[in-house]
């Protein structure tokens, strides 16, 4: 079982082998080296995570904020966000015109305001955080990223190391980021495939963008805690 004063004095005795003539440099990397392999039979991993749609159910505050900022429009049906089965939200959405009004949504302070954690999500993570490194790593565009961040702040305060990806103007692509010897929950395949992640789970219902995933899969939080504590113990 995993213990957290073995583990703080684990480390401590770690520290304490390093000879004291060694160069800073040195001392850095052996820093991060312990982070990295297995030292004193203990491993510190890091998990990479999604945001929309992993730790947060996007879909859901996306169509209410369709409902809210379309209702008064012709021809206008609400969204049923339980229905949705189209990347672009066309099927549930179909007033939104072209992808400029997607992101729009994504990016609009009711989306934010909305905007509810998976079931268990903020409690599972908040256990997984004292073991491992958990870094979001997330695609938006500039304002949905800005409202991103705070709700992060405000909402998922222990978490402290976030990569946001700006796909204004580029196409962006979350290989950019080196997951080597780490965790990785999506809810994309594509992100799954190109990422070179040593474990990769994908998150929550089957949709269009993820049904030929075959890997390892997680419908709900409670069943990646059980995954992720059942590699460490
Ligand atoms: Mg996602």
């Amino acid at each position: 079982m995993f213990n957290e004063m073995d583990y703080a004095l684990n480390l401590k005795r770690v520290d304490e082998i390093i000879p004291r003539h060694l160069s800073k440099d040195w001392l850095g990397m052996w820093r991060a080296l312990k982070n990295k392999y297995r030292i004193w039979g203990i491993t510190v991993k890091k998990l990479f995570l999604d945001f929309d749609g992993c730790i947060v159910n996007s879909i859901k505050a996306f169509c209410q904020t369709y409902n809210y900022l379309y209702k008064y429009k012709a021809d206008f049906v609400p969204a049923d966000w339980m229905k949705v089965n189209q990347w672009d939200f066309g099927d549930q959405c179909p007033l939104l015109e072209g992808s400029e009004a997607v992101s729009e949504t994504f990016a609009s302070k009711h989306f934010f305001k909305k905007l509810e954690f998976m079931p268990n999500a903020k409690e599972v993570l908040y256990q997984l955080h004292k073991e491992f490194q958990i870094i979001i790593v997330s695609i938006g565009s500039h304002l949905n990223l800005a409202r991103k961040s705070m709700w992060l702040y405000q909402n998922l305060g222990f978490v402290k190391d976030v990569i946001l990806l700006n796909n204004e103007g580029t196409k962006m692509d979350k290989l950019l980021v080196n997951m080597k010897d780490s965790f990785f929950i999506d809810d994309v395949a594509s992100n799954l495939n190109s990422s070179n992640a040593e474990i990769k789970i994908c998150y929550g219902q089957i949709y269009p963008w993820n049904d030929e995933w075959q890997g390892i899969r997680c419908v709900k939080w409670n069943e990646v805690i059980r995954l992720l504590k059942g590699g460490i113990d």
